[in-house]
């Protein structure tokens, strides 16, 4: 960027202050897509903060939650992609946002051991973009936190594996007639796809050196009086018989109020036997939203943007993703979303460094895709003329896979995309699908 302003270093309380034309906090499904597209575009005068090392795109989290292990997933540092784009990366957790300064504060951090700490940093920004996800909201329900595993990041399918790999064989070893009880709690895209991947994938034959584990129950406990809201009707009817015909109940009209240890209780007073409940209720903005004041929220706690996607209290703040949400038009919580809005600040951001306008973003929906494990994918795709093509089968798994190499395309470029495509299709060929302990 010919113009940038040159970043300057200046003592604070904190520690020796950068400022960057242009920070980015949160490197994921649509964060890190924004930061290679602007350094691929020559702007890479920027700066990427993560907390965690290493990026892992959010939709493999079931499968690293069904147990794939180290290199079947790709899990890539963003150091390694700072120095092949030439941009910026720094580990780091998010504490604070100021419009005024136009600074952001990120939290102390401990590596490895308390030994080693790294203080309190504060980082200038002239454009700012959030895009630090979303969680899933546990809407006060009595020991939600306690009880029930959540997919809200990699710590979280990992340890639901964990939960999965200990408690399975231990029940087995119990003796028990009884099958062994997963409840899953929420009939959104998320939670059908874990439902139909955890009861296929235990029938898989990886599993067959464990051929003596228990039977698997799988239950879908949704409050609402059908499955997938906001899902196009024929795709919702596939997909209902679909789960039918591999077994995964579906319980629609049953609102949880109480996670225990073994048991969920619903309003209806019923109670269904869990020795592993998963919480997949929809997506709520970042628990940090509420704690920053410099920026509004809605009531799910997601930053408010207008259809440039600034946030609604400062023009040099963006945000996009899980964790923010559009005033006008309500862009739907996918990775999907989330990369067009990163295409459209790739674009956006410099011009408005130059304070040339920007364009509202316009969400071009594509279509919805489920992954239901060895049951298939099903869903529907928009034709040229933009209308709703139903798909299942090998089609439906291949769009499927495309936006997840759509995805190694952008961060890695065309030859290292392709070399990362082949060896994901020979990986789906010979790999394992699902793994236990012991
Ligand atoms: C199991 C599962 C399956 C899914 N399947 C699909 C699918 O098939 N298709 C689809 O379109 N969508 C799917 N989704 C939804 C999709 O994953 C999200 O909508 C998408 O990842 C959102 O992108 P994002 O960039 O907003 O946030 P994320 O991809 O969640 O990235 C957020 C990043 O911010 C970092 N971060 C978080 N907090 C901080 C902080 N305080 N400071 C610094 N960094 C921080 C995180 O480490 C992470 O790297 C699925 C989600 C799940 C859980």
């Amino acid at each position: 960027m010919a113009s940038s302003p040159p970043r300057i270093q200046e003592r604070t309380g904190l520690q020796a202050m950068q400022t960057f034309p242009i920070v980015i906090v949160g490197g994921g499904a649509g964060g890190l897509e924004l930061a290679v597209g602007l350094a691929r575009n020559g702007h890479s005068d920027l700066l990427l903060i993560d907390r965690t090392p290493t990026h892992i795109w959010k939709p493999r989290l079931h499968e690293v939650a069904a147990g794939s292990g180290p290199g079947e997933i790709d899990e890539i540092a963003y150091a390694s992609l700072a120095e092949k784009w030439g941009f910026a990366f720094q580990q780091g957790s998010l504490a604070d946002v100021s419009a005024e300064d136009r600074t952001i504060t990120l939290a102390e951090m401990t590596q490895d051991t308390q030994s080693h700490v790294v203080p309190p940093r504060r980082i200038g920004y002239q454009a700012l973009v959030l895009a630090i996800g979303g969680g899933t909201p546990d809407f006060g329900v009595e020991g939600v936190r306690e009880h029930a595993a959540m997919l809200d990041d990699v710590e979280g399918a990992k340890a639901l594996f964990s939960r999965l790999s200990h408690r399975l064989p231990a029940h087995h070893a119990n003796n028990t007639d009884r099958p062994f009880q997963i409840v899953v709690a929420g009939s959104g895209a998320t939670g059908v796809e874990l439902a139909a991947h955890l009861k296929t994938d235990l029938r898989c034959a990886a599993l067959a050196p464990h051929s003596d584990l228990p039977p698997v129950d799988v239950t879908i406990l949704e409050g609402a009086d059908q499955i997938l809201g906001g899902v196009d009707d024929e795709v919702r009817s596939v997909v209902k018989d679909q789960l039918e015909t591999t077994g995964v109940r579906v319980e629609t009209g049953q609102q949880i109020c109480k996670v225990m240890a073994n048991v969920v209780e619903t309003r209806s007073g019923q109670t269904f036997k869990a020795d592993v409940t998963i919480w997949a209720t929809g997506t709520s903005g970042p628990a940090i939203a509420g704690d920053i004041a410099a920026l509004e929220t809605n009531r799910k706690g997601q930053w408010r943007v207008r259809p440039s996607l600034q946030t609604t209290r400062s023009d040099a703040i963006f945000a996009l993703g899980d964790c923010c949400s559009n005033t006008d038009a309500t862009a739907p919580t996918t990775a999907q979303a989330a990369s067009e809005q990163a295409e459209h600040l790739i674009d956006a951001l410099p011009r408005w460094l130059e304070n040339e306008p920007i364009d509202a973003f316009e969400f071009r929906n594509k279509g919805t895709l489920l992954s239901l494990g060895d049951a298939g994918t099903v869903g529907t795709v928009k034709s040229w003329f933009h209308t709703d093509i139903s798909i299942n089968g090998r089609l439906a798994h291949a769009a499927y896979r495309g936006l997840y190499h759509q995805h190694q395309f952008r961060i890695l470029g065309p030859l290292k995309g392709s070399e990362q495509f082949a060896a994901d299709l020979f990986e789906r060929a010979a790999g394992p699908r699902l793994k236990v302990y012991g």
